[in-house]
């Protein structure tokens, strides 16, 4: 998918601040330094628009991004943040799982892992929970480019065994696997690629 405009459309904390019209969305989630703003800002071409868990106070609130006015791209809260206590986790975990059940637009939730470790059990209990939910779902490796070309296809086919999902491993660094992501998340939204 050619991206040509893709623009901030607001934060919410709840259904009051989602947007309102029947654009379809797609959803990324995952652990905080997963790469998962990095991976948003290198799909829609645009540095810097997505913010990094870096970023104090950035990262709390579910974000929307207009993709061209096709669709919207959702940045949900990163979870499982060292340095953030467990009551304010609590309540990301509730944006999101409140999102995740209650927006009738999703089709689809983009799960990042690392394709460095096996997944943390944050990681498992997402994937049982959109299984549970029947929420399609695929998951992403990110940073493949920390590991070699066999390495890399090895840890993506554990992570795949051990999830029991789909896996596609993509390094945002070197723009690797994003045309394949593109693809998957084209379809999630609309169908078969167009
Ligand atoms: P977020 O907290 O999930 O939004 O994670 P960030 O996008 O801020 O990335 C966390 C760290 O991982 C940063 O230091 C990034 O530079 C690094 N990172 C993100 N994507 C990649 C990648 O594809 N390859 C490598 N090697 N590092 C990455």
């Amino acid at each position: 998918m050619r991206v040509v405009r893709a623009a901030f459309a607001g934060s919410a904390a709840g259904p009051e601040g989602y947007p309102k019209g029947d654009l379809p969305e797609v959803a990324f989630a995952g652990r905080s330094n997963v790469g998962k703003s990095t991976l948003i800002n290198a799909l829609l071409n645009r540095k810097g628009l997505a913010k990094t868990s870096g970023t104090p106070g950035k990262t709390r609130l579910i974000n929307f991004f207009d993709v061209d006015g096709r669709f919207f791209l959702v940045d949900l809260p990163g979870y499982g943040f060292a340095r953030v206590p467990a009551r304010e986790q609590a309540a990301w975990r509730g944006r999101i799982e409140r999102y995740i059940t209650g927006r009738e637009a999703l089709r689809l939730v983009v799960l990042l892992v690392d394709i460095r470790h096996p997944p943390a059990a944050t990681d498992r209990q997402m994937v049982a929970w959109l299984a549970h939910h029947r929420v399609p779902h695929l998951v992403v490796a990110t940073k493949r480019d920390k590991l070699g070309r066999g390495a890399a296809t090895q840890a993506a086919a554990g992570l795949a065994k051990d999830l029991d999902a789909e896996v596609l491993a993509v390094s945002a660094r070197r723009r690797e696997g994003l045309a394949a992501l593109w693809r998957a998340v084209e379809t999630g939204l609309f169908g078969a690629a167009a």
